[in-house]
């Protein structure tokens, strides 16, 4: 369908938990956060209703975020129960890739059709302080898994840091040049603990990059459904993306709602405004009830974040954790 300023939504990503296996610094506080106690988190029948009802209105692809989705038992299923509805064509996963060796082959079997593995960086000491003591070989290790997948579309994301130094990314972009996966950069956001981070721009990056594989070429195809803008370095098998949300702000072209885990649905990542649909649910509200305020909540998506205006205490905006939004 599409919303007041005419831009189609078809894009729904939906938090399947708030919990996680890691503690990133710039996602998470070092104690994490209040587990939601586990009957306030949708079932899985409850987020496939959901998806199904957004389906009738022109969801066409679902990817499954977090927390760690991974962490939630019993994902594969869920992801086969979303790939088995009507007109949903696409179902992905965001992980941070520690748990995805051992469920790759469960996940590809029901369905997988791209999977985005967020590491930061290559070094595994630093890996473990970003982390706060997370394992870089299991990430690894979960991304071998999946790069050795025919046809499986695989992405890394990085959100580089002001603190870290360039090296890291040079080695991280050796998995574009390898053919293992694209590799894309994104920006820190100011949500939640991101406040506290300085993120370094596509065109900093970009520069430290240049200097080791020389001059990027932007890459004019298309590569997945989402913002990221791509260039491709000499020799380089996949190529490299940035996605700038706040420096280059895409909200005109944005295609997507968010379902948090416990089952409100926010037209926009920044702004705390949205609908209950668990209360609905649960409420014993019938199919069409849902599906015109999830049209209502979708049509009234917010023309543009305020994250350059600064504006980030507002009452109307979100104050909960990027964990918790479901990044
Ligand atoms: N645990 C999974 C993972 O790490 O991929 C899925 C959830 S995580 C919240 C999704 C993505 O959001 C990760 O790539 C993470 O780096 C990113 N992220 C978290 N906080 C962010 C922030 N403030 N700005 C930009 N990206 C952020
Ligand atoms: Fe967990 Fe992902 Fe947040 Fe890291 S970015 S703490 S892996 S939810």
């Amino acid at each position: 369908m599409k919303d007041q300023f005419g831009r189609t939504i078809d894009y729904m990503r939906v938090s399947v938990t708030d919990r996680c296996n890691l503690r990133c610094v710039y996602c998470m506080p070092a104690e994490g956060i209040p587990s939601v106690p586990h009957q306030q988190i949708l079932s899985f029948d409850e987020i496939a209703r959901i998806c199904r009802i957004g389906a009738g209105l022109g969801i066409r692809r679902i990817k499954l975020t977090g927390g760690e989705p991974l962490a939630r038992r019993g994902l594969p299923e869920l992801l086969g129960m979303l790939k088995g509805l009507p007109d949903i064509e696409q179902v992905t996963l965001t992980t941070n890739g520690t748990l995805l060796k051992e469920q790759i082959n469960e996940l590809v079997s029901n369905g997988l059709d791209a999977v985005n593995v967020s590491i930061d960086t290559m070094d595994p000491c630093r890996y473990r302080e970003m982390t706060r003591g997370g394992s870089l070989e299991k990430a690894l290790e979960g991304l071998d898994a999946a790069a050795g997948v025919p046809g499986l579309s695989v992405k890394v994301n990085c959100v580089p840091l002001k603190e870290t130094g360039d090296e890291d990314y040079i080695r991280l972009v050796l998995l574009a040049k390898e053919g293992k996966a694209d590799v894309r950069f994104i920006e820190m956001m100011p949500i939640g603990m991101g406040k506290n981070f300085e993120g370094r721009s596509r065109e900093d990056i970009c520069a430290v990059l240049e200097k080791t594989y020389g001059k990027a070429e932007w890459y004019t195809g298309r590569i997945g459904n989402g913002p990221a803008e791509y260039v491709h370095f000499p020799g380089f098998v996949k190529h490299v993306g940035f996605i700038s949300a706040v420096s280059h702000q895409f909200c005109g072209g944005c295609n997507r709602v968010r379902l948090t885990s416990e089952g409100y649905l926010k037209p926009c990542l920044q702004y705390g405004a949205g609908t209950d649909l668990r209360a609905l649910l649960r409420g014993g509200a019938g199919d069409e009830k849902i599906r015109m305020e999830m049209k209502e909540t979708i049509y009234a998506k917010p023309a543009h974040h305020l994250f350059r205006e600064g504006r980030h205490a507002e009452e109307t905006l979100e104050t909960k954790e990027m964990s918790r939004i479901g990044g």
